[in-house]
């Protein structure tokens, strides 16, 4: 049998306590031994049984729904130095747990990515220093470890959706709704600022759900002019044809041609001297991330949960580490590198202004 450890790390996602459940349950069902490590890779640097504790079938009980992860997440600077990996490797063999689903966001899958790739020397080191015995460095020589995507943002490359987005999603359409009566009533424009990072998913979505007038996402950029122009072209014409409110949606990393950020002030000013609009701000902020999780996510995080643990089992060192994806509605394995690096290079092509390459790089066809 093998002993796995699940962690959530990075930002919360609601569905990643339905992802450790699956996880966790899995993993007995299987006949191995479960374990969670709390607080992510803090958890996992410090070690010992206050992070890192064996998880039973009822441990996990109610879990399925609820927001948020029940383990505890952070971001920890500590593994981003070898030393803290270094410790990380101790704590783990320490603990006995020979493989490792990290549900996480595109920084802790490179973390994960990187302690695989750097295992075998850090497993030297402990040797060789005499911190672990022979018969542990034998036991442990290789790292079998595999991610799944908790975030939001749904800003991973290789796969059609991360878990929580939906709930994300679901949860500003809500929150906008709310908005729509409101300025309905008053003849208001309402500029919402809405999550997301570098990645326009959310904002996209949730204004073709909430019909927006007008939406801002980093994937297409524009200049003050033309954006200002455009907008105010359809915001007045929505106007003229008896529309009583005004919904405009920007995600937080909504930029300019010229990279510098477009803010709910920027568009609000706007609106207010050329279009005379008496115009609100409304950012969403953490109430994006709360709640329960929506059906697909609950579905989503099983079943890649199910997929995390059959793939650390058929794990071996020849096999590349890696990421559950889904794509066209099926649950599949991509290679954690390869979506890690294609993630990476959306973020370079935007620095490097080469917008069409960043779009294509993301498989974002939902840009077009
Ligand atoms: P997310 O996983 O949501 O993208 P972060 O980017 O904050 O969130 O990453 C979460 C944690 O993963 C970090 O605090 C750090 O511990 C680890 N991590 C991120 N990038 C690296 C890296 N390049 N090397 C090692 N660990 C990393």
């Amino acid at each position: 049998t093998k002993n796995i450890a699940v962690m959530t790390s990075g930002g919360d996602a609601p569905g990643m306590n339905a992802n450790v459940r699956a996880i966790i349950r899995a993993a007995i069902y299987k006949g191995c031994k479960a374990f969670a490590v709390y607080e992510g890779y803090s958890g996992l640097v410090k070690g010992g049984p206050q992070y890192i504790r064996e998880m039973h079938w009822n441990d996990v009980r109610g879990w399925l729904a609820e927001g948020g992860t029940n383990i505890g997440t952070a971001r920890c600077m500590e593994f981003k130095e070898r030393w803290g990996r270094l410790a990380a490797c101790k704590n783990m063999i320490e603990a006995g747990i020979d493989a490792l689903v990290v549900c996480g966001g595109d920084g802790s899958l490179t973390g994960a990515d990187l302690f695989r790739a750097e295992w075998p020397s850090l497993i030297a080191e402990l040797h060789e220093k005499g911190e672990i015995t022979s018969q542990q460095y034998e036991n442990h020589k290789h790292l079998n470890i595999c991610g799944t995507v908790g975030s939001i943002d749904n800003d991973m490359s290789s796969t059609d959706a991360t878990i929580g987005c939906y709930s994300s999603l679901a949860r500003i359409c809500e929150a906008i709704d709310y908005i729509d009566a409101t300025a309905n009533s008053h003849q208001r424009a309402f500029v919402i600022e809405v999550m997301g990072r570098h990645c326009g998913w959310l904002a996209l979505m949730a204004g073709i759900a909430t019909s927006a007038d007008y939406i801002f996402i980093p994937e297409k950029p524009s200049s003050r002019k033309d954006w200002s122009d455009h907008m105010c072209q359809i915001v007045a014409a929505h106007r003229a044809r008896g529309k009583r409110k005004t919904i405009v949606v920007v995600a937080e990393g909504a930029i300019a041609s010229d990279l510098t950020p477009i803010t709910c002030e920027d568009v609000r000013d706007v609106l207010v001297e050329r279009l005379k609009l008496d115009t609100r701000i409304t950012t969403l902020g953490h109430v994006q991330r709360g709640g329960n999780a929506v059906a697909y996510d609950r579905l989503l995080a099983t079943m890649q949960g199910v997929a995390a643990v059959d793939a650390v089992l058929e794990g071996t060192p020849e096999t590349p580490s890696p990421m559950i994806a889904v794509v066209e509605n099926k649950i599949v394995r991509k290679p954690l590198v390869e979506a890690v690096k294609l993630t990476k290079s959306v973020a370079e092509a935007i620095n490097a202004k080469d917008f069409a390459k960043a779009i294509s790089l993301r498989d974002s066809e939902f840009v077009e």
